[in-house]
């Protein structure tokens, strides 16, 4: 009898991919680089993560006005700029003298909001709450669980009302009110990782929004468990080699796999 090969176990960031476009995350399968190269964009995104790890730190020091605020994050901002090449050295490697530039650029134009923001949460919240809120107990955990066939390293956990829970950081845009339905999927796949690892409930999550100083609270609903066992369903068939159909996505315009992404099935043969 053949032996069946066992299932690739699946990481939440093909989670993610797959649902920002299930074509993406086929391509990224496949070996496919995901962002070819370091612009502005991408770098500003990397500084402004890299300074909300800071956020308790100057939150904790600073006192409550909107000018020390934003001169603490500027100086951190600084700070992460200096770091940023041995952090990410892979991500920074050939990376012009310019993008780097325009990526501190970009990421300083966001802090008279970012402080606006936080300033706003601590007068609203108050700062231990915050700080329980933004602190680490351990950043970047490897949580994995073979039940699920999955595994996955969240930002940080944080122990908000006694309970541990999962925070991540996202850098772009914030809506208006809770958090994207990509977001929330994010949260609630390491809600599913952390209750495996842990044995017992996870209330909730975190997503902090780092390009605005906003952090959100997502209750990960049964529904929400459910599209992740579905997800991953289906991320496994795309691992085993399915590709998946081609839609219309909002990233296409700058989808870096559009010249492979056609319709014409014929053509896509030539390359798969
Ligand atoms: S071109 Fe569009 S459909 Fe194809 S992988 Fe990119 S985002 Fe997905």
């Amino acid at each position: 009898m053949p032996v069946e090969s066992p299932i690739p176990e699946i990481n939440v960031s093909e989670l993610i991919l797959y649902v920002n476009c299930p074509r993406r995350m086929y391509f990224v399968n496949r070996g496919f680089e995901l962002f070819p190269e370091m612009n502005g964009q991408r770098l500003e995104r990397l500084i402004l993560k890299e300074l909300s790890l800071t956020y308790p730190e100057i939150l904790r020091k600073c006192s409550l006005n909107a000018d020390n605020l934003r001169k603490e994050l500027e100086a951190s901002l600084v700070r992460t700029c200096i770091d940023l090449p041995l952090l990410f050295p892979r991500e920074l490697a050939g990376a012009e003298r310019e993008t780097l530039e325009e990526g501190e650029v970009r990421a300083r134009a966001k802090i008279p909001e970012i402080a606006a923001n936080l300033l706003g949460a601590l007068e609203e919240y108050g700062k231990e709450p915050m700080l329980a809120a933004l602190t680490p107990v351990k950043s970047e955990p490897f949580l994995s669980s073979e039940r699920l066939n999955l595994k996955g390293v969240p930002s940080k956990l944080v122990c908000f009302e006694g309970a541990q829970v999962p925070s991540i950081l996202k850098s772009g845009n914030c809506p208006e009110k809770g958090v994207w339905g990509s977001d929330r999927i994010h949260a609630a796949a390491f809600v599913l990782l952390l209750e495996a690892e842990s044995g017992k409930e996870v209330p909730f999550a975190f997503v902090e929004y780092v390009s605005y100083g906003l952090l959100r609270r997502v209750v990960v609903r049964s529904s929400d468990r459910r599209e992740i066992l579905k997800i991953c369903r289906e991320v496994e068939k795309i691992k085993a080699g399915f590709m998946p159909e081609r839609k219309e996505e909002r990233f296409c315009k700058e989808c870096n796999f559009s010249e492979h992404c056609i319709p014409d099935s014929s053509l896509m043969s030539k390359f798969f």
